[in-house]
């Protein structure tokens, strides 16, 4: 079976690692990559923003399956175009990637199936916005409806952040996925993440994670993409999963049935564990990044043959590893301002030789006979351990043998997790 994968960072190389493992695969072809996925997949050199070429490639090259990792394409529908062109794909299609695309839908979603979330209203004009927001209390928050590359979201402190930033969307600050907008209750607690695989009716789960958004220790310091993670995370013990599946995944699976927009594809469920139970804080059309770092190391089952069957109705239980898995992010100095590229990377392999430990690459380029630093996140040091202890210091060890010049990292990683 010949596979094309899309995309090029950290996620995209566990996927293309653990898709590479599959017994049923022939080739693998990643458009367009990174030198990390270039050891276990050909490279295609077109964007992932270049669908109608991604369809015509998939169709020349006699692509068998292929697998969408990122929201970009998803909400702007790349799997329509494949699946037009022909080519089998793991979506969801643009149509059911409105799970991410648009909170409000989620939201009205949630009120409909009775799903735990926080209270809110939709709007589109600044006024009743603003009202509704000092009704609710402070802090607040304020979201743009649509993809604004994870910043449409802000927490107003107080009635004047939060003016300015209703002001700030309506103005077209996020551009058009600020035209309309969520205005939200403030939920306390813990936050992680939780996975399913959906093939439109039958949904089964994956793994839970959490993450680290904040780029300093101690969780100081802007928000990134997510600077480690590790999996499974004590916060969300069996019991949590199961309410994760039964009250939040499988009736949202079964409204977007419902609507004739059946869910094919991981489902990512953003949860903040509060005093009053979990409740939703997102969906995502995809998996996470790093999440997916974390879980590809702990899946036992064939990851190509678990997309398959999603994609054609035969989804069947995945078997798991026991061992937690960490991953830490390390990323070019700046991040995630501006940083420097081109930057030369040394001590892969050495990493690589350590007990449980894979590199993955997220932002990495060929130059010559060398690997060297092309994004803000560049590395996830991901490791395999009985218990988050001895995953963290296998991950760090394996930190500590890699360098570049302007790279740092968080020497915390996994600190929720041992706190319990
Ligand atoms: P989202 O893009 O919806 O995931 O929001 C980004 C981040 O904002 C989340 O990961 C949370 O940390 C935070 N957030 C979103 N909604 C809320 C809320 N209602 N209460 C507290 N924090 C929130």
């Amino acid at each position: 079976m010949k596979v094309l994968l899309v995309g090029s960072g950290g996620r995209e190389h566990a996927l293309a690692w653990a898709l590479s493992k599959s017994p049923l695969l022939t080739k693998l072809y990643c458009a367009p990559g990174n030198a990390g996925i270039a050891q276990v997949a050909e490279r295609v050199p077109i964007p992932a923003t270049d669908f109608f070429a991604l369809a015509k490639f998939a169709q020349d090259a006699r692509i068998d399956f292929a697998v969408i990792a990122a929201d970009a394409q998803l909400v702007g529908g790349l799997w329509d175009v494949l699946e037009a062109a022909g080519i089998r794909a793991l979506g969801p299609s643009k149509a059911a990637a409105v799970l991410e695309g648009s909170k409000g839908f989620v939201k009205d979603l949630c009120q409909e199936m009775g799903i735990p979330t926080a209270a809110y209203q939709r709007f589109t004009s600044p006024e009743p916005a603003k009202a509704y927001a000092e009704s609710l209390g402070y802090p607040v928050v304020i979201k743009a409806d649509g993809l604004a590359a994870g910043k449409g979201v802000i927490i107003a402190a107080d009635k004047g952040e939060s003016h300015k930033a209703i002001d700030f969307m309506f103005e077209g600050g996020f551009g058009m996925s600020g035209h309309a907008i969520v205005v939200e209750e403030f939920m306390q607690g813990e936050e992680a993440s939780f996975f399913a695989l959906s093939d439109g009716s039958n949904v089964i789960p994956l793994a839970g994670a959490q993450d680290h958004k904040r780029v300093g220790d101690g969780d100081t310091g802007p928000n990134t993409g997510g600077m480690g993670a590790y999996s499974p995370a004590p916060v969300l013990p069996p019991a949590l999963e199961q309410v994760a599946m039964e009250k939040f995944i499988k009736p949202t699976v079964a409204a977007m049935a419902a609507r004739g927009m059946p869910y094919l594809g991981v489902l990512y469920l953003g949860l903040m564990i509060t005093k009053d139970g979990p409740k939703l804080v997102e969906y995502n059309c995809r998996f996470g990044d790093p999440e997916c770092q974390v879980l590809m190391p702990r899946l036992k089952s064939d990851l190509l043959a678990a997309l398959l069957a999603a994609r054609d109705g035969k989804l069947t239980p995945l078997q798991w590893h026991d061992d937690v898995a960490l991953t830490v992010v390390m990323a070019s100095k700046g991040y995630p301002g501006s940083y420097e590229k081109g930057h030369v990377i040394t001590g892969l392999d050495e990493a690589a030789k350590l007990p449980g430990v894979t590199v993955f690459h997220a932002g990495t380029e060929q130059r010559g006979s060398d690997i060297v630093a092309a994004g803000g996140r560049v590395l996830n040091v991901t490791a395999l351990g009985k218990n988050v202890a001895e995953a963290q210091a296998r991950a760090y060890a394996a930190v500590q043998k890699i360098q570049w010049n302007g790279a740092f990292y968080r020497t915390d990683i996994g600190w929720r997790a041992l706190k319990r």
